[in-house]
């Protein structure tokens, strides 16, 4: 490992100044992920910024909104009584996520900036754009079973113009996604807010950035504002083990619902996209209408005409079809 400087700031100011003055320079905070990184020679800051004693630890309700520190514990938010109660689908989502032991280390700033599991990005003797850009994607004619199914989208590309074909690992991710969360980051310019359908990207360009933040900021907090998802919301994770393995496919799905009929929906995907996979017309084909198999079955097929398979993962486009179906129906309470 490169012998790197070790920095402890006390605020948040102090770890923005230390991070902005130095391109190599690199956050940690539970370590579960950039640890592995940096002994694989993957990562190799000059400069480690442990955030561990910045005051970002809370979990507040304040107004309309739940807001989260940064450095609050995937477990402690997993339990948290306002979690539980007025967000489920996320407390779901990081129980389906890891195991207990990482859980207790891994906090929610370093769950939204972990890195792909792709193996072309771990393994140094192999071609990879995001280790190293212009490399070439190994990924692309090799093992991809696990990859992407979702590109850049209608006439913004699509496998061809994607550089990096691997997916986003977080199960995290996909619920705030589905919860059109908030990030709060903190960089040399002060506070900024982006919403979580922006704040990861594509691979259409730079596939060495997994996110939109600039250089030395911080995310301090995420944000989810109230709303009435909390009674039919399924978190729904298919992978080859029960535990301790990434999603092959994810479905985080939140109903709205009175009177029988559903009033509001939303929907993403994980494990399917280099970023969350956010299905924005959901919402148009379910509001009024009553919950059947039938209907989730065509709002499953209608998400899936946008897929494109790779040599070895087509099984990914009927398993994330038939995941939608399950998520919706245990989501708005039908057998
Ligand atoms: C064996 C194994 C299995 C796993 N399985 C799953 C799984 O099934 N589902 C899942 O979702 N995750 C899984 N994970 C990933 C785990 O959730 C992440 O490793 C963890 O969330 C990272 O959090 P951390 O605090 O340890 O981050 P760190 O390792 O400390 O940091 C990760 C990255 O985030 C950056 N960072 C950290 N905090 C901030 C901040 N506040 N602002 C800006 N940048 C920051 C760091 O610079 C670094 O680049 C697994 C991990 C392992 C090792």
């Amino acid at each position: 490992m490169k012998p790197f400087q070790y920095l402890r700031p006390k605020t948040v100011q102090e770890a923005v100044t230390m991070a902005t003055d130095n391109p190599e320079a690199q956050y940690i905070a539970g370590g579960t992920n950039l640890v592995d990184l940096m002994k694989r020679g993957i990562a190799s800051p000059s400069k480690l910024i442990d955030i561990n004693h910045l005051p970002l630890k809370k979990i507040e309700h304040r107004y309309d909104r739940l807001r989260i520190g940064a450095l609050v514990l995937n477990s402690d938010l997993a339990q948290h009584k306002a979690v539980l109660t007025r967000q489920p689908l996320l407390a779901q989502a990081l129980l389906a996520g890891a195991s207990g032991q990482l859980r207790n280390m891994a906090t929610v700033g370093g769950n939204l900036l972990q890195r792909t599991r792709c193996s072309y990005f771990y393994d140094l003797a192999l071609p990879c754009n995001k280790r190293k850009p212009g490399a070439g994607c190994g990924a692309e004619e090799g093992i991809n079973r696990t990859h992407a199914i979702f590109f850049a989208g209608n006439g913004f590309g699509g496998i061809e113009k994607s550089s990096c074909i691997a997916v986003h690992p977080s199960d995290m991710c996909v619920a705030l996604t589905a919860l059109e969360t908030t990030v709060v980051i903190n960089g040399p310019d002060g506070e900024r807010r982006v919403m979580m359908k922006d704040f990861h990207r594509l691979s259409t360009q730079q596939p060495e950035l997994d996110t939109n933040l600039g250089p030395g900021e911080l995310v301090t907090a995420i944000e989810v504002v109230d709303n009435a998802f909390a009674k039919h919301s399924h978190y729904l994770k298919v992978r080859d083990r029960a535990s301790y393995a990434f999603a092959l496919v994810s479905v985080a799905a939140a109903l709205q619902m009175d009177g029988g009929r559903i009033w509001d929906a939303r929907m993403a995907l994980g494990g399917v996209a280099h970023k969350p996979w956010r299905y924005w017309s959901i919402d148009l084909m379910l509001r009024g209408q009553v919950p059947s198999e039938k209907l989730f079955r065509e709002v499953a097929e209608h998400e899936m005409e946008g897929a494109k398979a790779t040599a070895q993962n087509a099984f990914k486009i009927k398993l994330a079809s038939n995941a939608m179906v399950a998520a919706l129906k245990t989501a708005a309470g039908i057998s």
